[in-house]
């Protein structure tokens, strides 16, 4: 039940008394376990239940959720979330991202006239614009900073830099570390929990092993 900040017997936005809340609430209980809301699946959401997603004025792949647990089309569909489809776009594409010079020295501003497509193309689940244009202080930007122009629309880009950041997912490993100098014979034997993928090419220290080594 929704409670408003610093206040006591409100049910939903409505203030009541100590004694008007303590009978009425028995009651809504009991009618959400008789009566609970069963969504366009057949799931139902009885007393205790987050509220149903299918109430959600916003789609799965509009919110952060999409960032962190990505979802197909279909799965989120099927677990009862809404989803929102691209919506169609008027713009012709001028220019393919695969044409673009690879060095900004060589990009004249005429650049800034294109309509340049997204190299996903939309295939992803980035919430592809599938294309982009540049703008002057942007242009700008790049050249003072000698950085080649984006290949991806600004959602892909988002998306992409979000895949540069470990998962918010815990493996259990064993110290990689081989150092003779550290007291330990041969490899390391502790383990710990790290967000560093077993299939990853990083090497991986116990924080023993990292202070003597790195500190
Ligand atoms: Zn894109
Ligand atoms: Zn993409
Ligand atoms: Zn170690
Ligand atoms: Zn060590």
């Amino acid at each position: 039940m929704y409670r408003p900040k610093n206040k006591s017997y409100c049910i939903l936005n409505k203030q009541y008394t100590k004694e008007e809340y303590e009978s009425l609430i028995p009651r809504i209980k009991e009618h959400m376990m008789t009566m609970p809301y069963i969504d366009q699946k057949g799931r139902v959401y009885k007393y205790g239940e987050f509220f149903p997603p299918e109430l959600s004025p916003f789609a799965y792949n509009e919110t952060i959720a999409q960032e962190y647990f990505p979802l197909t089309k279909e799965e989120a569909l099927n677990q009862g979330y809404r989803w929102k489809d691209p919506e169609t776009k008027e713009y012709q594409i001028t220019m393919k991202p695969e044409s673009l010079p690879d060095h900004i020295d060589t990009i004249r501003d005429e650049i800034l006239k294109e309509t340049i497509g997204c190299l996903h193309g939309g295939t992803c689940l980035h919430q592809c614009t599938t294309a982009f244009r540049i703008i002057p202080e942007e242009l700008q930007f790049y050249r003072r900073m000698h950085l080649p122009l984006p290949r991806l629309c600004p959602n892909c880009r988002h998306y992409e830099r979000l895949c540069q950041r470990n998962p918010l997912r815990l493996w259990r490993r064993k110290c990689m570390c081989d150092k003779n100098t550290h007291g330990h014979e041969g490899t390391c034997p502790h383990t710990f929990e790290t967000s560093y993928a077993p299939e990853r090419p990083e090497l991986v220290y116990c924080e023993e092993c990292y202070q003597r080594e790195v500190v």
